[in-house]
């Protein structure tokens, strides 16, 4: 902790995982030899660098950049890159320490690593938004490759800004090798990449209450955030018959208690993907209530699925879940649940799925854009959604292996940490000290 002072989120994750994985590590103490725990919350390699570029009114910009390759012991680095203010070192090796047990949950064999900017999307014209992504490449280019390090989105960074990178690495490499994932389709991208996420998260729920004789189908749903992960997570839990009745962004949270429909839902895909709208215009238009400022935890429901970002969900916020009758929380979003929160739900007997599990769908479907580039092949939508429904009931399988009690009840906390440890950690002490 002392060498990671100034990075409290880094440490929050480090914690979380030791103090998850420690009674497991003391049943198989050959775990604490060669240093093994050590080198694992030690990223391999840090690259920071900076990004100058050129805005509309002709004033240069300075950014800074960032690629965190934690883990290479199963696969190539493999982790989105972020773009938000909030990003810094300590964000991005948070989260890619999570993903290294996340890859490994998936069982394909992919490395963690994350990267980013501290830029910020908001506001920015296209023009502004391609400069950028081509200025943080014409230093990332070089730490890149299909077998090395292979990036994917993440928040602010979706199809546009992954195209954007991925063009501009094909033309400093003259080669089309595969370096990103989330790809446009017309060059390489997967069918349900995009979708990824959000369907593998409501996968994961509902084979979580199936676990238990439950069904999603009639259950109320509340959903935090509006982008990328939180409207599939809309859509496939209104597929699979729930009544979803909130979103949100960082301004506030809409409410709909009559619940979204696919009509509404394709609206705020409009206003958030193409107007780059707010949620609160949404309501506006909808003649919704909003919530200013707020997270929608203070709403009772049965499913609470957090999408948006890291600590939005706190030991009150649990509170209120709880006494609101919460019977599952799922994370969309990376840590989104502080320590405190994840206790009470513990304590409360609520059935806590976290991310590296639950939003394991989006990594496993990259894995699969890689495989399909790699054979100079494109499945068809049904056989990608396939793969991914099968990865995630395997996932929910193993984390019901390693996380269940001798009275039935599942620590899926637990059970995710100790099987992607194992799978990390065996393949460290096979290769040796390096
Ligand atoms: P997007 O950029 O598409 O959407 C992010 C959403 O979260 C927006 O609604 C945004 O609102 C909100 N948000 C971001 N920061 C904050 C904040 N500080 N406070 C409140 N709201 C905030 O990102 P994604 O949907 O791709 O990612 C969401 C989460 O899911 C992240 O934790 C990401 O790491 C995780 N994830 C994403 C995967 C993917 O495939 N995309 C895979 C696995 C995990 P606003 O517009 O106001 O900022």
């Amino acid at each position: 902790a002392q060498r990671n002072a100034h990075q409290p989120e880094f440490i929050q994750a480090v914690s979380e995982v030791v103090a998850s994985i420690w009674p497991f590590i003391e049943r198989h103490p050959r775990y604490l030899q060669h240093g093994l725990l050590e080198r694992l919350v030690e990223p391999e390699r840090l690259i920071q660098f900076r990004v100058s570029w050129v805005d509309d009114r002709g004033q240069v910009r300075v950014n800074r950049g960032y690629r965190i390759q934690h883990s290479s012991a199963i696969g190539p680095f493999k982790g989105g890159m972020r773009f938000h203010p909030s990003v810094d070192l300590s964000v991005l090796k948070f989260l890619a320490f999570e993903q290294t047990f996340k890859n490994a949950l998936t069982t394909l064999p992919m490395g963690g690593g994350k990267g980013g900017s501290d830029f910020d999307p908001k506001g920015k014209s296209e023009g502004e938004v391609m400069r950028f992504c081509q200025a943080l490449m014409l230093e990332l280019y070089r730490h890149l490759g299909a077998n090395t390090d292979v990036p994917a989105g993440d928040i602010g960074v979706g199809g546009r800004e992954v195209s954007y990178m991925a063009g501009m690495m094909k033309k400093l490499t003259n080669s089309a090798e595969c370096v990103f994932t989330g790809k446009g389709l017309s060059f390489g991208g997967s069918l349900i990449r995009p979708e990824a996420t959000g369907y593998g998260l409501l996968y994961f729920v509902e084979a979580t209450l199936a676990h238990r004789g439950q069904s999603l189908a009639g259950m109320t749903v509340s959903v935090s955030g509006s982008g990328n992960v939180a409207q599939y997570a809309i859509e496939k839990a209104m597929a699979l018959g729930a009544r979803v009745i909130t979103a949100s962004d960082s301004g506030g949270t809409v409410y709909d208690p009559d619940g979204f429909t696919p009509d509404k839902l394709a609206r705020l895909m409009e206003l958030k993907n193409e107007q780059r709208k707010r949620v609160a215009d949404y309501a506006h238009e909808l003649g919704l209530e909003f919530f200013t400022g707020r997270t929608p935890w203070h709403l009772p429901t049965q499913v609470a699925l957090p999408c948006a970002t890291q600590n939005e969900l706190d030991a009150e916020d649990a509170a209120a879940l709880i006494a609101g009758g919460v019977l599952l929380v799922a994370e969309g979003a990376n840590m989104p649940s502080s320590a405190a929160a994840i206790q009470a739900f513990h304590q409360a007997r609520v059935l806590f799925a976290p991310g590296k599990a639950a939003n394991a769908g989006g990594v496993a479907t990259s894995g699969l854009e890689m495989s399909q580039n790699a054979q100079r092949l494109g499945w068809s939508r049904e056989e990608v959604d396939a793969r991914l429904k099968g990865i995630m009931t395997s996932i929910h399988a193993t984390c019901v292996r390693y996380g269940q009690d001798e009275e039935g009840h599942v620590n899926y906390e637990s059970g995710a940490n100790i099987a992607g440890f194992v799978k990390v950690a065996d393949a460290m002490l096979a290769q040796g000290v390096c």
